[in-house]
């Protein structure tokens, strides 16, 4: 067999596994996506989160703060107002004087 043919052989046989090679690698790690998808672990996982959605809906929601007089952050500006003694408008604290009658405020 001269040098040359072999070379050739050589050549398609390299050009086949760079064309299959990516196929079949594909193809496996298709398949293991597939396995990992359907493994049983996945299963309880999604069946757990299923059970805990059912069971606690809303228990461990954040709070709101808008229904949530407690929680929201105007219930602080509340104590920081101060209702003026002439006309009974309520004044920020730091006021000097009202608002509405512009009396001099404590
Ligand atoms: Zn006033």
């Amino acid at each position: 067999m001269p040098l040359g043919q072999v070379e050739l052989a050589l050549r398609v046989i390299a050009g086949l596994f760079v064309i299959v090679a990516p196929t079949l690698l594909f193809l496996g790690l298709w398949r293991g996506l597939e396995a990992m998808r359907d493994d049983e672990l996945i299963e309880q996982v999604t069946q757990r989160a299923e059970t805990m959605d059912r069971s606690g809906a809303g228990r461990d929601r954040p709070v709101d703060v808008l229904t949530d007089g407690s929680a929201s952050p105007l219930s602080e500006t509340d104590l920081s107002i101060v209702t003026c003694g002439a006309c009974g408008t309520p004044n920020m604290q730091d006021a000097s004087y009202c608002q509405e009658c512009l009396t001099e405020l404590e």
